[in-house]
């Protein structure tokens, strides 16, 4: 059961890794655009707007590092050491940056503060896109401190309902996959809820092409490719050929369906493709986050 856990946690953030490896190449292109230049987007392959190499990630998968490194030095996820993570992440000028979480970083090096304060604007899907280090490190906590530790990390950047809704379904979502429910239970237990409790977050009024960075939009199309599909691969690529903010669906997607479908539904040319370093760091920092004492 245990080593079960660890290789689903290990999945988990190598789907994360490969999601926005995979889906860098296409953001802020259109389907039709998609369609134009590859038939379909299938293969980490590098460039895009980053003008990435091959098997680069983005800010999704290099936050969610820095954030992880942070919760294992302090030993919990508070949301000072999660700050001065990210504070010194962005002085590393990272390739990409969202701009609410440069905007409220720069408030935090002036201030000290690590809350940003509640804004109905920063609904973002920057917080909720690094939230797989919490998922882990607080595996097996009851659920009201699983979701206070993700708002104590997405409030330094999105204090926002919206944002707090979906970040804390994604959490407990890859805490219940990892654990080995089945696509029908997250379903049950955690889709139709957050639907219930936030009705704009219902997605099946249309097809979500295009998704922005708008949390409501990247969850639609990242629940719209879960559920219409049946493998980790089939999701992140029916995920990514939606274009938009490919990355983020991407990396979103990927943590789900790598919790979801484990460390076989990864396809090993994803795998061979991915940065070593980055493959390395994943898979180490997922065996030690869920190691932590809960
Ligand atoms: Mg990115
Ligand atoms: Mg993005």
């Amino acid at each position: 059961m245990r080593a079960g856990i660890v290789a689903r946690a290990e999945a988990a953030y190598l789907g994360l890794a490969m999601g926005d490896a995979l889906g860098a190449t296409v953001e802020f292109m259109t389907p039709r655009e998609i369609r134009g230049k590859f038939g379909i987007h299938k293969d980490i392959c590098g460039g895009g707007w980053l003008y990435l190499k091959r098997g680069q990630v983005t800010d999704d998968t290099t936050m969610s590092l820095a954030l992880g490194e942070a919760i294992l030095a302090d030993g919990a996820v508070t949301a000072l050491g999660a700050a001065q993570a990210f504070d010194a992440w962005m002085r590393t000028k990272p390739i990409d940056i969202g701009n609410t979480v440069r905007r409220n970083l720069i408030a935090f090096r002036k201030t000290g503060v690590p809350e940003a304060p509640p804004s109905e604007h920063d609904a973002g899907n920057g917080a909720a896109m690094r939230v797989l280090p919490v998922a882990l490190a607080t595996l097996g906590r009851d659920e009201a401190a699983v979701r206070a530790a993700v708002r104590a990390q997405a409030h330094v950047t999105h204090h926002n309902p919206q944002s707090d809704a979906a970040a804390e379904f994604l959490a407990l979502a890859v805490q219940d996959a990892i654990r080995g429910a089945a696509l029908r239970d997250l379903y049950r237990g955690r889709i139709r809820p957050l639907v219930v409790a936030q009705p704009q977050f219902a997605y099946r009024s249309k097809r979500r092409e295009n998704p922005s960075g708008w949390i409501v939009e990247t969850m639609q199309a990242v629940l719209q490719s879960l559920l219409d599909t049946g493998s980790f691969e089939e999701c992140l690529i029916d995920v990514v050929n939606r274009g938009g903010d490919a990355d983020t669906t991407g990396a979103i997607a990927g943590m789900l369906a790598g919790a979801l479908y484990g460390p076989d539904g990864l396809p090993f040319r994803w795998l061979k493709a991915l940065d070593r370093d980055v493959m390395v760091a994943c898979e180490n920092q997922a065996r030690r986050l869920v190691g932590l004492p809960a």
